[in-house]
């Protein structure tokens, strides 16, 4: 919708009605609200061993969990840290431990015994829930290690919460207001950051996604949903788990991309839903494989995480062309997600490519001036807020960072900028951090490296800022040549020249053989911008 003037400002809502949201529940009962109507139907499936849950199966279990919580010990606001690949465990647990009333914490697997020791002490977990193989990095931080398989040397089994007596459970009241889950940010610009999410927020989160009469992301029981994304990253947790445990779909998990198990499990499983991130995009939209496979039930693909340009977008339309491709826009700390394509709606309606599609129901947008703060209207430039019952209490133990993020009347400042057009549909440009001064003119990284993107030489490619007396700032680009080819700088200079205005010109090229990725599908620039 195009912005309504509300107090002066400039404010975008979805074309959808608001919905009611069950506020008052514990996340862990929203989730599984229904799953006594989809009784013996899959509910988490294992890729590669295709061990298969219930619906029923689940809501036992993760009540096992919770009263396996109670037994040792955990009390009610306390941090279990989940340190699992994607897996049926991981989703059992995390709904265990909402329905304790405790917090999950959630992490990396690859991340270094220091990196995990920081978020585990700065988080204050008090069991820790892994696998044998990274039970070594987590030892001696004063908290109970348990492993889903075979525990090693002074570790307990999983056991203990996954086959407990559910008897001996008794639910608990929760405030909505405290605290289910404490996901970190990526870290793309900084540190990770502890984002405290309470079960109001991610239950408005899923409910703004898919309830009501018309959900914005329609799913429904028949649905068969890719879980391949890291289930410890919020968009996974959300967009996938919870709002697939919501709608009553069964969750295909996987725990590492590799394009032709994936191909493979599309196939057997008759995958409808694939929540994806760029760089699966890319393999994709660049892979010869892809015709030997049929791919025929995948009706919708979602892509978030990071920007994903309109000739990438269109690329993959070419590969599926039987399926809605359309992109979500999400931040850890907004619950995730601010907006959405609507072509994945229950009257679906089609968005141009490239753009992040509509605001959530039950939640307000607005575009400001960086500089000025003030909120600007449709075609103009500036930085995305949200404002609306799913977006996070606060940092962690950081009422700083928080008051930089959250202003007083209950904006959360994205740090993103965007413009939306006179349909409503929204467009990010880039981070602001991420955007590169030429002699004060702006160019956007995420531009450039969408056009590379789209030469038949280019496999994949980033663009970084690189310092220069004269221009402030010059925009450079790393490269990885399609497998053969020969490409040289100077004709991917002159390409991209002769398709931006002049200060957005490559100034070098330099060939790679990979380009730096986060696990959720952030190019991590930072790391590039210290080669050059
Ligand atoms: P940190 O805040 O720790 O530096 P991060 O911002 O990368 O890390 P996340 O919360 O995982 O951590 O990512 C949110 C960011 O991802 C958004 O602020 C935005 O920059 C980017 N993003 C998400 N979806 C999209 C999208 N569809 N298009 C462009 N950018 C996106
Ligand atoms: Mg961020």
């Amino acid at each position: 919708m195009p912005a309504e003037m509300e107090a002066g400002e400039h404010i975008f809502r979805s074309n959808l009605p608001d919905i009611d949201i069950p506020f008052t529940l514990n996340l862990a009962h929203y989730s599984l609200q229904n799953a006594h109507q989809y009784g013996d139907k899959p509910c988490l499936i294992d890729g590669p061993t295709g061990k298969t849950y219930s619906y029923s199966e689940v809501e036992v279990v993760s009540r096992r969990v919770a009263a396996g919580l109670v037994a040792l010990g955990v009390g009610k606001g306390e941090i279990v840290c989940l340190l699992l690949p994607n897996t049926c465990e991981f989703a059992l647990i995390f709904l265990g431990v909402a329905l304790r009333g405790a917090v999950v914490t959630t992490a990396n697997p690859f991340y270094t015994a220091g990196e995990l020791a920081n978020q585990i002490k700065a988080a204050g977990a008090k069991i820790i829930v892994t696998q044998s193989a990274w039970a070594g990095k987590v030892a001696g931080l004063g908290a109970k290690v348990l492993t889903t398989d075979a525990p090693p040397e002074g570790c307990e089994s999983a056991g203990l919460l996954l086959e407990a007596d559910e008897s001996k459970f008794t639910p608990v009241d929760v405030d909505p207001e405290s605290v289910v889950c404490l996901p970190y940010s990526s870290g793309t610009t900084g540190l990770p950051k502890g984002v405290m999410l309470t079960h109001k927020s991610l239950i408005s989160s899923v409910a703004q996604q898919v309830d009501g009469d018309c959900p914005h992301l329609h799913l429904t029981t028949d649905d068969v949903m890719l879980c391949l994304l890291p289930m410890f990253h919020i968009y996974s947790l959300n967009s996938v788990m919870l709002c697939g445990l919501r709608a009553g779909a069964a969750l295909l998990i996987m725990q590492k991309f590799e394009i032709e198990s994936l191909l493979r499990l599309v196939e057997k499983y008759k995958i409808t839903v694939a929540p994806v991130v760029p760089p699966i995009v890319l393999a994709i939209s660049k892979s010869p494989i892809v015709e030997k496979y049929d791919l025929s039930s995948i009706t919708r693909v979602m892509s978030g995480a990071a920007p994903l340009g309109k000739e990438l977008e269109d690329a993959l339309r070419l590969k599926l062309p039987q399926a809605t491709v359309g992109q979500g826009y999400g931040m850890t700390e907004a619950g995730p997600v601010l907006a959405m394509s609507l072509a994945f709606s229950k009257e679906p309606k089609q968005m141009k490519s490239g753009s992040v599609g509509m605001v959530m129901r039950n939640a307000e947008l607005k575009v400001v001036d960086p500089e000025s703060g003030v909120s600007l209207p449709v075609g103009e430039a500036g930085e995305i807020c949200i404002r609306g019952p799913q977006i996070m209490k606060g940092y962690f133990n950081n009422p700083e960072a928080t008051a930089n993020t959250i202003d007083k009347h209950g904006w959360l400042h994205t740090g993103d900028i965007g413009v939306v057009d006179s349909d409503g549909e929204i467009f990010i440009v880039d981070r602001v951090k991420e955007i590169i001064k030429f002699k004060g003119f702006q160019v956007p990284p995420a531009e450039l490296e969408a056009l590379l993107l789209a030469h038949p030489d280019v496999s994949d490619a980033a663009v970084v800022p690189k310092k220069d007396e004269a221009a402030g700032e010059v925009p450079v680009a790393f490269v990885v040549r399609k497998e053969g080819s020969e490409v040289t700088e100077q004709a991917l200079k002159e390409y991209v020249a002769k398709e931006v205005v002049f200060y957005k010109k490559i100034h070098h090229v330099q060939f790679i053989d990979v380009v730096p990725k986060s696990a959720s599908g952030k190019i991590l620039r930072k790391e590039l911008r210290s080669r050059v």
